[in-house]
């Protein structure tokens, strides 16, 4: 864990700021949760806090409390970039270095002349003045959870706080089952729900809100789904042409990775999505066990995240992307057989 300046930040937090806050491109429930449950508390402490999401998020976070006074950087860019120069001090959530929030957004940030508070919980932080970082903790929404309390405000926690970091929580966990998720998640969790969070509803809202496009999308990965035994490794492949074909909405593809590592006796599972947009292939990787994605991901796609659950990308296309994830199985394959003994 790495505690930096927080005394120092509470000081400076003793007076009203205009404060920003942001999580990673390509948002998740952890992004959304703790960045919108941190403006509802420091708003309430007496600051003028904005989010600023950087692009399209999926249609299940859209009712998230405070989702709709957001500014999203991509489409509101102007306002976007007014509410980062003016503000005092900058929250970066749920992410460890300024390029996972994209190319025109990190160069923005690059040039601001403020302090960054960092609260995270991915491995390999940048440097930044104030930090909170722990690479143990589940959900960055936990760590929000964390640092109101080492503000001794867990009283301030209302619905709204509580409905945020639940979600974020739920979703960072696989609805409380990873080895992340210690019995301090679930006694976090019971407050939160003490607090007002309707646990049901929020499992409803992000997980039985499907259209009918994505489960025939999902139909469609399964029936991609390959399964490689000899390295207990399963993956997906989705091009552009089949997502399009089922109408295609941001983030009708999360999750589906992890139908990949259901499967019995599999411990490694991959997802190759067709992005011709940004002419890449997107990455999804999960793990069971001691195989760190994230060190498979960092050496071979571009990428990084966790030790079970990481992403990356590839410029080559579908089929040169797939030849080379198999063709580094072998090197793997005494690390993949006792990953999860
Ligand atoms: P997902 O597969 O759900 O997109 O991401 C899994 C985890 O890896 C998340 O914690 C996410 O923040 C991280 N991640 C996803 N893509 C990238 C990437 O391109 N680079 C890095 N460093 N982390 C990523
Ligand atoms: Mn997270």
């Amino acid at each position: 864990m790495i505690l930096k300046g927080i005394e120092e930040l509470k000081r400076f937090l003793e007076k009203p700021k205009s404060i920003v806050i942001i999580g990673h491109r390509n948002p998740d429930g952890d992004a959304m949760g703790s960045t919108l449950a941190l403006k509802h508390y420091l708003d309430k402490k007496g600051h003028k806090c904005t989010v600023v999401v950087p692009n399209e998020y999926p249609d299940f976070l859209h009712w998230l409390p405070g989702s709709d006074t957001t500014y999203r950087f991509d489409w509101q860019n102007n306002q976007s970039k007014k509410a980062i120069s003016k503000s005092d001090i900058i929250f970066l959530l749920d992410f460890n270095a300024l390029h996972r929030v994209g190319h025109d957004m990190q160069k923005t940030l690059e040039n601001y002349s403020n302090d960054f508070v960092m609260i995270d919980h991915h491995q390999q932080p940048d440097d930044v003045t104030y930090m909170y970082s722990d690479t143990n903790i589940c959900s960055t929404c936990q760590m929000v959870y964390q640092f109101i309390e080492m503000n001794n405000d867990l009283d301030l926690i209302d619905t709204d706080i509580a409905t945020c970091l639940y979600t974020g929580i739920m979703t960072d966990t696989g609805s409380f089952r990873f080895r992340s998720t210690t019995s301090l998640t679930h006694r976090i969790i019971a407050d939160l729900i003490d607090k007002g969070a309707q646990n049901d509803k929020i499992h409803n809202n992000v997980f039985d809100s499907n259209s009918y496009g994505r489960l025939l999308l999902l139909g469609q990965a399964l029936s991609n789904l390959q399964i490689l035994p000899e390295y207990k490794t399963a993956f997906i492949t989705l091009t552009d042409q089949e997502k399009q074909q089922h109408n295609f909405q941001k983030g009708d593809t999360d999750g589906v990775v992890n139908y990949a590592l259901s499967l019995k006796d599999i411990i490694f599972a991959a997802i190759f999505i067709e992005d011709e947009e940004q002419g890449i292939i997107k990455i999804s990787f999960r793990s069971k066990g001691k195989f760190s994605v994230n060190q498979f991901s960092r050496n071979h796609f571009e990428g990084g995240g966790h030790d079970n659950a990481a992403g990356g990308k590839s410029d080559v296309n579908m089929d040169e992307t797939v030849t080379k994830f198999t063709s580094l199985l072998s090197k793997y394959k005494s690390e993949l057989e006792v990953s999860y003994e």
